[in-house]
C-alpha cells in the first residue's frame, strides 16, 4: 500500500522518540506519540464512515491534536478543509455547504450554532477544543494506535484550501498529494533544513504558510517545531533561543524590531529568518540586518501553488524581492491583454507553471478556466517583473491596479516613496472613482507616533519624484490599515470606506 503524502512527511517517523513538537511549557510530543495519535483519529473518521476522497472540514484552534487531525486525514485519503478560526458562523456555512463535507469538526463553543447547519447537510459534528478536549478526542481514546494507510496516488486530493479572501471571496483550492509534496521537499532542499532544525512556529495552521510550508518542511527533514497557539511577543523572545529557524508574516518581524528585548545575542543560535505571506518592507529587511546580523530570506507563494519563489540561501538575499523562481517552477511575466511574455525589466501579470500548481477552483469551473491555462501556467493576479539579475519583484496585486485618464499607476511605486517621508510608519495607495479620470490615486497615511507627518511636505516631494498622472490627489491620515489574519491590507476595504472622497 502506499500513500505518498502519509508515507513521506508522516509515516517515516513512525516509532522514532525524536521531538516533533515542543510546547512552550517545554513539554515535548514525539514523532511517535503524535503518529498514534493520528492513528487514532483515523480510526474514529472511518469507523463513522468517512471513506478517501471525503471531505472534512475542520474550524479548531492551533493544537497537536488540531495538526494529528491534519495527519489522520492524511492517513485515511480524506480531503483536510482547515477553515480559518476568525469566520463567523454564517461565513462557515459557506465553506461547509460549498464543500460538500460529510465531517465538521468545531471548536465546543460554537457546536450549538453549527448543529442545525450541519444536519441539514446531512454530515456529522465533532468537536475539538484548544485544549485538545472534545468529541473527537473522547471517542479516539479508545482506539487503536496504529491505523492502516489508505492507498492513495499523487494527483489524489489532499486537501482544498480556503484563500485568505484579501480581494473578494475565499476560493476553495483544490490541491493534490504530489502540490504539497513536490513543494516540501523542494523548500527543505533549498533552505538546507535537516533534523536538527528547530522551527519557531507562530503561525496559523489552517493557512497554506503555517499549514503546509512551516509543517510540511518541518516534517520532510525530520526536524522539531517550537509550537506557540499564537503570535505571543513574550513567548517568542522567550523560545527564541531555543530555535534555529523561524517563518513568519511581515508583522512578526515588524513587531519583533519593536521590542528592545529582541538583539543580536537573542538570535545568535538562528541560522534562518524567513518571511512571505505579504510584503515584507525593504526597510524592515535592512533594520532587521543591523539589529541582528541576519538577512531575512524573503519567499513568494500563495493558496493555489505553494511557494514558487524564494530568496537564496547562499547568495544574496534582496530586499524588496521575492528571489527567484523554485527549482522545477517556471515563472513568466506577461501582458494582460495579449497573454504574451514580456521582456525583462517590463511589469506584468505573473504567470507559473510547475508540480505545485493546484487543480482547479473547486465547484468554479469557470474561475479556473479563467486562470489557469490549457497549458499548464496560473495567472497568479499579482502584477511583477523580474530584473537584469533574475530576481522577482512583486509590485502589487492585479485588482489594486489604478487606472487614471487611461495611464497605469502602480500603488507600490508611490507607497514606497511615502513610507520613505519623514513621521510615516506605513502607507496604502489605492484608487478611488473621480469624475474626469474614471479613477484617481488616494494615499492613506499611518503616522509613526508620537511624529505627525506633514502631508503638504510629503505632496511635495511626491511632486517632484513621480510623474504628474501618479501624484496622489488627496492624502488621508489614518490610525491604521484594515488587515485580515495573515497581516494583509485589505485595500478592497479601502476602496470602500473611501470611494465617495471625490464623489
Ligand atoms: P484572495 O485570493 O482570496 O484574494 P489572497 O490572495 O491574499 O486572498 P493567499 O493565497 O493567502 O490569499 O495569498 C497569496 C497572495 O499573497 C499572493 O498572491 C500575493 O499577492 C501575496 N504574497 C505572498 N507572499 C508575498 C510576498 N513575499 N510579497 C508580496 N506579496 C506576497
Ligand atoms: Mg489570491
Amino acid at each position: 500500500m502506499t500513500n505518498p503524502l502519509y508515507d513521506q512527511l508522516f509515516g517515516k517517523h513512525a516509532g522514532k522518540n525524536t521531538p516533533f513538537l515542543i510546547f512552550q511549557d517545554g513539554s515535548i510530543l514525539t514523532h511517535a506519540a503524535f503518529l498514534e495519535s493520528a492513528a487514532q483519529i483515523a480510526h474514529v473518521l472511518t469507523d463513522n464512515g468517512m471513506v478517501a476522497g471525503d471531505r472534512l472540514a475542520a474550524q479548531v484552534e492551533k493544537s497537536a491534536t488540531s495538526l494529528a487531525l491534519y495527519a489522520a486525514c492524511a492517513q485515511a485519503g480524506i480531503v483536510f478543509l482547515p477553515l480559518n478560526t476568525a469566520y463567523t458562523v454564517d461565513e462557515l456555512s459557506y465553506f461547509i455547504e460549498n464543500s460538500g463535507a460529510r465531517t465538521v469538526v468545531c471548536d465546543g463553543d460554537s457546536k450549538t450554532l453549527l448543529d442545525p447547519v450541519v444536519s441539514k447537510l446531512g454530515a456529522r459534528l465533532e468537536t475539538l477544543n484548544a485544549d485538545g478536549s472534545g468529541s473527537l478526542t473522547d471517542q479516539a481514546k479508545a482506539k487503536p494506535s496504529e491505523f492502516a494507510t489508505v492507498e492513495r496516488a499523487p494527483d489524489d486530493l489532499a486537501a482544498f484550501l480556503y484563500t485568505s479572501g484579501t480581494t473578494g471571496r475565499s476560493k476553495g483550492a483544490m490541491l493534490t498529494q504530489a502540490n504539497l509534496l513536490s513543494n516540501a521537499a523542494t523548500l527543505a532542499e533549498l533552505w538546507r533544513f535537516t533534523d536538527k532544525d528547530v522551527l519557531l512556529h507562530a503561525l496559523p495552521i489552517f493557512h497554506t504558510h503555517g499549514l503546509f510550508v512551516a509543517t510540511n518542511v518541518s516534517l520532510a527533514a525530520g526536524g522539531a517545531i517550537l509550537f506557540l497557539p499564537k503570535f505571543d511577543l513574550d513567548a517568542m523572545i522567550d523560545l527564541m533561543p531555543k530555535a534555529t529557524t523561524m517563518m513568519g508574516v511581515p508583522t512578526f518581524y515588524t513587531r519583533l524590531l519593536q521590542d528592545e528585548r529582541f538583539t543580536a545575542d537573542l538570535t545568535k543560535g538562528m541560522r534562518l529568518f524567513i518571511s512571505g505571506s505579504a510584503p515584507l518592507l525593504a526597510e524592515t529587511h535592512r533594520q532587521f540586518e543591523e539589529r541582528t546580523g541576519h538577512r531575512i530570506l524573503e519567499r513568494y507563494g500563495m493558496t493555489e501553488t505553494n511557494m514558487n519563489t524564494s530568496n537564496p540561501y547562499e547568495g544574496e538575499r534582496r530586499a524588496g524581492t521575492v528571489g527567484f523562481p523554485l527549482p522545477g517552477v517556471e515563472l513568466k511575466i506577461t501582458d494582460p491583454a495579449t497573454g504574451d511574455t514580456l521582456p525583462a525589466e517590463t511589469v506584468g501579470q505573473i504567470e507559473v507553471r510547475g508540480p505545485n500548481v493546484f487543480k482547479g477552483y473547486w465547484q468554479m469551473p469557470e474561475k479556473t478556466a479563467a486562470e489557469l491555462r490549457e497549458d499548464g501556467f496560473f495567472i497568479t493576479g499579482d502584477l511583477g517583473m523580474i530584473d537584469a539579475d533574475g530576481y522577482v519583484h512583486i509590485v502589487g496585486r492585479n485588482k489594486d491596479l489604478i487606472i487614471s485618464g487611461g495611464y497605469n499607476i502602480y500603488p507600490k511605486e508611490i507607497e514606497l516613496i511615502l513610507d520613505a517621508q519623514p513621521g510615516v510608519r506605513e502607507s496604502a495607495v489605492i484608487g478611488v472613482p473621480h469624475s474626469d479620470f474614471g479613477e484617481t490615486v488616494l494615499g492613506l497615511v499611518v503616522p509613526d507616533s508620537p511624529e505627525t507627518p506633514d502631508l503638504d511636505a510629503i505632496l511635495a516631494v511626491a511632486g517632484t519624484s513621480l510623474a504628474r498622472f501618479k501624484h496622489p490627489r488627496k492624502l488621508v491620515l489614518v490610525d491604521s490599515l484594515p488587515r485580515n489574519t495573515m497581516g494583509k491590507v485589505q485595500k478592497n476595504v479601502l476602496r470602500e470606506q473611501f470611494k465617495d472622497t471625490f464623489a
